[in-house]
């Protein structure tokens, strides 16, 4: 069982999807679920509801999506471009999609319908939805930066629950302004893989085939965190 691009998506479910799916969700079994995803080594989840347009937009029909994050590897991340260094991401990635099945089934078992959105399908953008939870915003180098970290991968699931603590507002769109007064991601991509718009192409960038992260590991928000470059940020902006 591996996630692959251009492949569907793997079948690992132990528990089948309930005929007559339960919508609501209650605070115990919402504590539970978040243990279990915390036992299985996420770091916490995010939750989006997708809007009418969203799902107009994207050509989908589901609008309940819990999301779960987990730490990439930094010592990974900081290895120089190799095959080596590729085969370790993947493997982690493998590991917490294997993960992500037994929190599919414990919704399951509780009488959610709970499935896999693929993370690699190229239909439908996870980072667009990841936005939707308002936990989130895509930086200037089109990552997804949550305010955990700029090293968070995530898997998602969608579910039939509709009370899921979904956010209003989303407190990181100062993150636009703070890219605009800087873009070493940009600057210092050693494959010149933004066009003259600033959006990344893909044939160029060589993330995937050759674990390039170096505009993830140059970025002030992965090697000073999101809190402290708000703080500075925000100093800065009061002394103006
Ligand atoms: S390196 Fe600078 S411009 Fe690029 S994503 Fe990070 S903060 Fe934004
Ligand atoms: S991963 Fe590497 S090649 Fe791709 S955009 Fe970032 S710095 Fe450029």
């Amino acid at each position: 069982m591996r996630f692959r691009y251009h492949y569907p998506t793997p079948d690992n479910y132990e528990v089948e999807n309930p005929l007559e799916a339960s919508k609501l969700i209650s605070d115990d079994l919402l504590n539970d679920l978040n243990k279990i995803a915390s036992e299985n080594d996420f770091l916490n989840l995010s939750y989006s509801k997708l809007s009418d347009d969203f799902k107009k937009e994207w050509g989908i029909s589901w609008d309940n999506v819990i999301i779960l994050k987990y730490l990439m590897s930094e010592t990974v991340l900081k290895m120089p471009p190799s095959k080596e260094k590729c085969i370790l991401e993947d493997e982690e990635f493998q590991e917490f999609g294997v993960k992500t099945f037994k929190i599919a089934d414990f919704l399951r078992k509780n009488n959610f319908k709970a499935d896999l959105i693929h993370p690699l399908d190229d239909t439908i953008s996870l980072r667009a939805i990841a936005t939707q939870s308002n936990d989130a915003v895509i930086t200037r180098s089109n990552m997804c930066l949550f305010k955990e970290g700029l090293n968070i991968g995530f898997f998602m699931i969608k579910t039939s629950i509709e009370n899921l603590p979904f956010k209003n507002e989303n407190s990181m769109h100062w993150i636009k302004g703070y890219c605009s007064t800087c873009g070493i991601c940009i600057d210092r991509c050693p494959e010149n893989a933004f066009d003259e718009n600033e959006k990344l192409k893909r044939k160029i960038c060589t993330a995937h085939s050759e674990g390039c992260s170096i505009c993830m590991t140059i970025c002030p928000f992965f090697k000073q965190g999101y809190e402290k470059v708000k703080k500075r940020y925000d100093r800065k902006c009061h002394k103006k």
